[in-house]
């Protein structure tokens, strides 16, 4: 009998662990249905407009369920969009609340929550957070503290910044709109001699080059008649970016004049020949008149223009065909004077990054808020 009751132990056994695991399995049953009634009720005040108990129900979730951490985050941003910020302000709040979650959650939130306050115009909140968030080398708040201090115009803030932590600028984007806070700073000092050009260096020394900084320095030394130091910031601003060359193109052959070295600057312009626009090519041509080859620089000017048309070259032969032609001479003029009223018209800078278009140079684009993406126009009416 005793070795009977032996035998059945194994069964015993088994009895005993199939009943452990459904024991397990109606305890995740409950609490699945736990969670499915919480966020169905939270749902459903939110729906109705109940705010607050909307939210309470729903948090009270997180505490059975940090896995859907997601789902609020998709929430609040919608809310965002809706532009009830409010409400996803509230949501991330709470979420940052929460004990459990994990450093990466918590940054996306921090960022969601500053972009919130941007928005909301709660500039100190934000500005407290996305400080936090650079501190712990969190790459994606460069570009909303940049914003809020373009928008502050806390130039001194962002520089401090870089110079903390410079590593993490490694995007030309990030070096384009540090550059033009140093700019910004020099300017902003210009009493200051000595400052002045110690930002604009320290702006040289950034990772990447941009156009600003050569520019202010040239600007700067031909404001104190130095034509060498003037020229040899351009000439680096010309040869590196092709696109900004009619910002300086007509004041940096003025210093060349000045220092009488004028066949230098057609040296020049001739390297550019071949990577710059329509200006370059009407310098060029302005050398050859000058030197007494009308009827080359015509010949040169109607071939480049059957490649790439352009109406502001179109126009300068005008006036090239006007002082060779004593019969159409008059005719000639009234023509390109229609051109030249039509070129007017044009804007002469246009933004790479969003189209827009403006008679006047912004090194910050009022429309996109990207820094140097504004840019003399290209094309047909363009430079
Ligand atoms: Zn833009």
């Amino acid at each position: 009998m005793i070795e009977l009751l032996f035998l059945l132990l194994p069964v015993a056994a088994a009895y005993g662990y199939v009943m452990g695991k459904n024991s397990a399995k109606n305890q995740a049953h409950e609490q699945n249905r736990k969670i499915t009634s919480e966020y169905s009720k939270g749902l459903k005040f939110l729906l109705d407009r109940e705010e607050d108990q909307g939210l309470e129900h729903l948090i009270k979730l997180l505490e059975v369920s940090a896995d859907s951490v997601e789902h609020y985050l998709i929430l609040a941003t919608l809310f965002r969009k809706r532009g009830e910020l409010d409400r996803a302000i509230r949501i991330h709040e709470l979420l940052l609340k929460q004990p459990s979650l994990d450093v990466q959650v918590i940054q996306s939130c921090k960022l969601a929550l500053a972009e919130d306050y941007i928005m909301a115009g709660l500039l100190d909140s934000a500005e407290e957070h996305l400080v936090e968030l650079v501190k712990a080398n969190y790459q994606e708040a460069l570009t909303p503290i940049i914003q809020l201090y373009s928008q502050t115009r806390e130039w001194q803030k962002g520089v401090n910044m870089y110079e903390s932590h410079a590593e993490l600028f490694t995007e030309q984007v990030y070096c384009a709109a540090i550059a033009n806070f140093y700019c910004e700073a020099a300017l902003e000092n210009q009493a200051q001699e000595n400052q002045t050009n110690d930002y604009l260096e320290r702006a040289l020394k950034l990772p990447k080059t941009t156009i600003r900084p050569l520019y202010e320095l040239g600007h700067d030394a031909l404001g104190k008649e130095d034509n060498v130091k003037a020229i040899y910031y351009w000439r680096k601003l010309v040869s590196q970016f092709p696109c900004a060359v009619p910002l300086v193109l007509q004041d940096l052959h003025i210093c060349y004049q000045r220092l009488n070295i004028d066949h230098e600057f057609h040296a020049l312009v001739n390297d550019l020949l071949t990577t710059s626009g329509v200006l370059v090519k009407i310098k060029h041509c302005e050398g050859l008149v000058e030197s007494g080859h009308t009827q080359q620089a015509v010949a040169y000017l109607t071939d480049s223009l059957k490649r790439e048309p352009s109406i502001r070259g179109f126009s300068f032969l005008l006036k090239l065909l006007a002082t060779r032609q004593d019969k159409f001479h008059s005719v000639l003029n009234e023509v390109d004077n229609l051109v030249s009223a039509y070129v007017a018209t044009k804007p002469d800078y246009q933004c790479r990054n969003c189209g827009f278009t403006s008679h006047k140079l912004y090194w910050l684009c009022p429309s996109c808020k990207s820094w140097e993406s504004i840019l003399p126009s290209q094309g047909v009416d363009g430079y």
